[in-house]
């Protein structure tokens, strides 16, 4: 199981092997800052870390970007890239959660993007199965584990569902190298 890792400024401090940072400015960094949501009244100083990974996971499904619009290409190259969050353990500034207590740090997004659940069909009471929607790769057809929410969501309502080949081991790196050029090209 990956964990999550809290990152220090302090000399000496080394990222253990395997782990990913992904605080700012690379490119998993959330580009939502507590100070911003302070600044525009959205949360108060005291819930202003679990906001701001709340608006970066709602960005994340739709680009919803409050209250400052970070390009769409950050998210659509963030996506891309997924595949190399797979099974790492995520390095953040912020501090770890207590044993049992949720990670209020955009990692916690990330790791759960990353590492989707992935639910065994179950037998339902009236004799009939249950099975959670599930995400197929839009490149190989892979499974890639539950769909979530708002993947369901868009299904639900006829909307199309998001392109993960950003998130697959065997298509991500091609994928994303062609997301980087085709953006290049469209500057
Ligand atoms: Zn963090
Ligand atoms: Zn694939």
């Amino acid at each position: 199981m990956p964990e999550p890792i809290q990152r220090f400024r302090r000399k000496g401090w080394r990222k253990p092997d395997g782990a990913v940072i992904v605080t700012r400015p690379s490119r998993f960094g959330n580009p939502f800052t507590a100070a911003d949501v302070v600044a525009c009244g959205i949360a108060v100083p005291e819930t202003a870390r679990e906001a701001a990974v709340e608006m970066f996971a709602a960005w994340l499904d739709c680009g919803l970007g409050v209250p400052k619009p970070p390009q769409e290409r950050t998210r659509v190259v963030l996506l891309a890239h997924l595949h190399q969050l797979v099974g790492r353990d995520l390095a953040c500034y912020c501090p770890l959660p207590e044993p049992g207590e949720r990670d209020v740090c955009h990692r916690r997004v990330l790791m759960e993007r990353a590492n989707r659940p992935r639910t065994p069909e179950r037998a339902a009471a009236d004799g009939g199965r249950l099975i959670r929607m599930q995400r197929a790769c839009n490149g190989c057809g892979g499974g890639l584990g539950d769909a979530n929410d708002a993947e369901i969501h868009a299904a639900i309502s006829g909307q199309p569902m998001p392109d993960v080949r950003g998130e697959c081991l065997r298509c991500g790196p091609a994928y994303a190298k062609a997301v980087l050029k085709e953006l290049a090209r469209a500057r």
